[in-house]
């Protein structure tokens, strides 16, 4: 029973310092640096699970759940761009 009490307030914890985001993941309030978490984890289970992050194309992943998404969406555009450069390149390359 104690060891259920101080799950919950662990629990009630870390629900005060969630801020959701639009897509799809959760950062704690007050956290330096700032780690990305996944809701889905978060909302089925109650565990904080930290996302994979890709820093080259701004995209994230969750190890648990595989949900993923971007977390940058300038970065993403970028690399995106990047590719399609690359691409074109290849392309006059080719010839
Ligand atoms: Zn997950």
């Amino acid at each position: 029973m104690k060891e259920e009490n101080e799950r919950l307030r662990k629990e009630k914890d870390i629900s005060d310092r969630i801020v959701r985001h639009p897509e799809s993941f959760i950062t704690l309030k007050d956290s330096s640096p700032t780690f990305y978490y996944c809701t889905h984890c978060w909302d089925s289970n109650s565990q904080l699970i930290q996302l994979k992050c890709d820093d080259y194309y701004g995209t994230f992943e969750c190890p648990h759940c595989q949900m993923n998404g971007i977390n940058d969406k300038e970065r993403y555009h970028v690399a995106m761009q990047l590719l399609e450069t690359e691409n074109d390149m290849s392309e006059i390359l080719s010839y």
